[in-house]
């Protein structure tokens, strides 16, 4: 592989995820002058609508929208991720090759199991990664895991959530270039229907998001680690 350097590697099972969990955050990133990717695991096979052609090409687009420098796909099988040694391995591969230093996963639960095993499968894969003697290539060991929490109703608050207020728009967009996935749905991935377009609901939820942190939108994750600060007085986020 070519020089595929990222700094913030967004890790979705099927095409289409990174956007619902995380599409925002990967603007706002790229607003930051941080260089972005995007690894989809599956080409999203067993999905009822579109086609794997199709959604290759709407994932181009919602890259292109959202500023992401790299988008790649690992070809798992739809479905059927496992988390053994080979595919491991083969995701090592893409760590080498792209070097993140923070990589956002879905969360560890999930309705469907692509999502739940992609977390457990790509956790462990970049601690693998570090190791010299795992695999071919370089070791590299990301610095950060981020789980993205959107769309869950499990008992865990976040841990913190990205104000995505400017880059809602263009996060929407993203979404909105899955054509095929998306355009006349009531649902997608964890978000339940409620009798509203997807995208009312994606907007109703972001919204909620956001207002965790105070602010139009937002996009909640998740960390094993707890969060430092340096400076109590200036926390912004207010009790009362
Ligand atoms: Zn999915």
């Amino acid at each position: 592989m070519t020089d595929h350097s990222v700094d913030v590697l967004a890790i979705g099972p099927h095409p289409d995820d990174a956007e619902l969990l995380c599409g925002g955050t990967l603007a706002r990133c790229a607003d930051q002058g941080y260089r972005t990717g995007i690894l989809d695991l599956t080409r999203g096979e067993t999905g009822t609508r579109g086609n794997p052609e199709l959604r290759a090409s709407e994932a181009a687009a919602a890259a292109e929208i959202l500023g992401v420098s790299v988008r790649l796909n690992a070809d798992l099988p739809d479905a059927g991720i496992t988390n053994d040694r080979a595919t491991r391995e083969h995701i090592v591969g893409f760590l080498r090759a792209l070097t993140p230093r923070v990589v956002i996963l879905p969360f560890t639960r999930g309705r469907h199991p692509d999502h739940r095993l992609a977390a457990e499968l790509c956790g462990d894969a970049c601690f693998l990664s570090g190791l010299a003697r795992f695999g071919s290539g370089s070791p590299h060991r990301p610095h950060k895991l981020l789980y993205a929490m959107a769309f869950r109703e499990d008992p865990v608050k976040p841990t913190f959530v990205v104000d995505i207020t400017e880059q809602f728009g263009r996060k929407m967009e993203a979404i909105q270039a899955f054509t095929s996935q998306f355009e006349g749905v009531q649902q997608a991935g964890e978000a339940f229907p409620t009798g509203q377009s997807l995208y009312d609901l994606i907007d109703v939820q972001s919204r909620h998001y956001g207002s965790l942190i105070r602010r139009g939108y937002g996009e909640p994750f998740y960390t094993d680690e707890t969060v430092e600060i340096d400076d109590v007085a200036a926390m912004r986020v207010r009790s009362l």
